[in-house]
């Protein structure tokens, strides 16, 4: 599958900032965003071994669950039709009269829409049912396939061992559980999460890891989703605006931003000692900004 995609093996971006040299921390930002123009960020690595798997067991098509502004089900429209599978979006909630952008594109990379009410959605077993011919992956692409392929995340960095603390964002905990795989047992992974008070996280990512993966150090912050899932309050946009201006690093409003904002605030709380070299996953997403209005953010 590697020959399909032909991703730009990418650099990471150095971060200088006064907050860093006081606190004595360098900051690196791996951008996963620059890999490709649709199924940017962590996503294709956390499609890759489920489509492989589909095809292997000779499935035509590819069926998975998201939200109008979903990541993963654009990048699992794409992926498909690159890969020659059909694919099938269930989307959550009644069928609007103007489409989001995201569900519009996944649509021309032939997804088919399926809209399914919020209490049947709750139940994906029940839907699961209606479509039997399909190969169905989880929400977010959770699961141990979706997180060996996370563990790939890291070879795109030359300089993995020079790093302490890893930073991820974390909505299924899919790509924290890999980044905990590919890391060294002397480095630390932090995951910010970006829904409020989802303290049963945790144990996902655990239940991705085996007994020896669950020894490293790593850790979820919940003090950082602004409100929760996809909430974007003047605050954080602000920052983002703030962002791009001092870096030229453009962030969206569900993962990264947080991300970098949990970043700062750990390394002026201290949290992360001095002379600590960060890695900061920026894990790509930036197509969920379009559902803002235009002219709120200037990148
Ligand atoms: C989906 C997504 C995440 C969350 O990844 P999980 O593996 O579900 O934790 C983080 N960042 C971006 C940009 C995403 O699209």
């Amino acid at each position: 599958m590697e020959d399909t995609f032909h991703f730009k093996k990418i650099s990471s971006q150095a971060i200088s900032a006064d907050w860093l040299m006081h606190k004595k921390v360098h900051l690196d930002v791996l951008r996963l965003d620059n890999i490709h123009s649709i199924i940017s960020g962590n996503k294709w690595f956390k499609l890759k071994y489920y489509l492989q798997d589909a095809k292997k067991q000779g499935f035509a098509s590819i069926a998975t669950f998201g939200g109008a502004y979903s990541n993963h089900i654009i990048a699992t429209a794409c992926a498909c039709e690159m890969e020659g599978l059909k694919s099938i979006g269930i989307i959550r909630g009644e069928r609007p009269v103007i489409l989001s952008d995201t569900l519009l594109n996944a649509r021309q990379y032939n997804m088919k829409l399926e809209f399914v009410s919020r209490a049947l959605y709750k139940h994906p077993e029940v839907i699961r049912k209606e479509f039997k011919d399909a190969y169905f992956i989880n929400e977010g692409g959770y699961g141990i396939m979706g997180a060996e392929g996370a563990k790939e995340i890291l070879s795109f960095t030359p300089e993995i061992l020079k790093y302490t603390h890893i930073i991820c964002a974390v909505g299924t905990g899919t790509m924290m559980a890999g980044i905990i795989k590919a890391a060294k047992a002397n480095q630390t992974i932090l995951g910010i999460s970006v829904m409020k008070e989802n303290y049963s996280l945790t144990d996902k990512v655990k239940d991705l890891l085996d007994a020896e993966d669950s020894k490293k150090s790593f850790q979820i912050i919940h003090d950082y989703h602004f409100g929760g899932y996809a909430k974007h309050p003047a605050e954080l946009i602000a920052y983002m605006n703030n962002i791009w201006q001092h870096h030229y690093l453009p962030t969206d409003i569900v993962y990264t931003a947080k991300t970098f904002y949990g970043v700062q605030q750990l390394v002026l709380d201290n949290f992360i000692p001095a002379n600590s070299s960060i890695l900061m996953i920026h894990s790509g997403g930036l197509q969920g900004n379009n559902s803002l209005p235009d002219k709120t953010l200037s990148f």
